[in-house]
């Protein structure tokens, strides 16, 4: 299956260089892999934006619900969920896994070590992302290049060996004011502290807004070297 789904990859890889636009991607992947296709949300300005470009086409939408978000994510979830009048399947940690983790380790161990911060991240969303994938072929995501140092080679189609999956990214290289002015223009809810300088909304204890002039990325784990700054949601080659 892995190969099979590889070799699909590489020759989308070519055609893709044909299609015009991001929609015309998502039309043939949609059309290649009807019902195979899957959209991450985290309710961010980016995935709002996808979540507005897929809104006619045959593709899954799931959310990471870690139990640590913002409420105003919340708020944005139920806002999404009216205004598109989709179902966003939720995804949560594993009861025993949780449990485990919290009853030797205390609900705020991310503070004390790298360690600890990548052990919640693997519980609260890469075991969870794991489920929500199986099964399709298709992965859409909302990153953009501007977010990270390590995202500003990366290929818009990619093949992610570790899930076995073809990854799209199809709004990679907009830059902020186009996106933002995307979600004016369409009317798109969006959560409230994208207005009080957070631009990378994850859970609430690990996100704090940013100064100008500050990277994408200081408000995620501010407290730790920049260079270990990933979830392992979204690890490149
Ligand atoms: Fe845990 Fe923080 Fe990672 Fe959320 S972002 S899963 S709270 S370490």
């Amino acid at each position: 299956m892995e190969n099979s789904l590889k070799n699909e990859f590489e020759k989308l890889q070519e055609e893709i260089l044909e299609q015009s636009s991001e929609q015309d991607i998502l039309q043939l992947l949609t059309k290649r892999f009807a019902g195979g296709v899957i959209f991450s949300t985290s309710f961010s300005y980016e995935d709002q934006v996808i979540t507005h470009l897929i809104k006619n086409l045959n593709v899954d939408i799931f959310t990471l619900d870690t139990g640590r978000l913002f409420e105003q994510t919340y708020e944005t979830w139920t806002n999404t969920k009216a205004f598109f009048k989709k179902n966003i399947k939720a995804y949560y940690p594993d009861t025993e896994e949780i449990k485990q983790f919290v009853t030797e380790n205390g609900p705020d161990s991310f503070y004390q070590s790298v360690e600890q911060r990548k052990k919640c991240c693997d519980i609260r969303k890469v075991h969870p992302l794991k489920k929500a994938l199986k099964g399709y072929q298709v992965w859409v995501t909302g990153l953009r290049s501007e977010h990270s140092a390590n995202r500003q080679n990366m290929p818009q189609l990619e093949w992610d060996p570790d899930n076995e999956i073809i990854k799209f990214h199809p709004i990679l290289h907009w830059t902020s004011e186009q996106v933002t002015d995307y979600v004016k223009a369409h009317h798109l809810p969006y959560n409230a502290l994208h207005k009080k300088g957070f631009v990378s909304i994850g859970c609430a204890p690990c996100t704090r807004a940013i100064k100008e002039g500050e990277d994408f990325r200081a408000g995620r784990w501010w407290w730790e070297d920049a260079n270990k700054k990933e979830c392992g949601l979204h690890i490149h080659q």
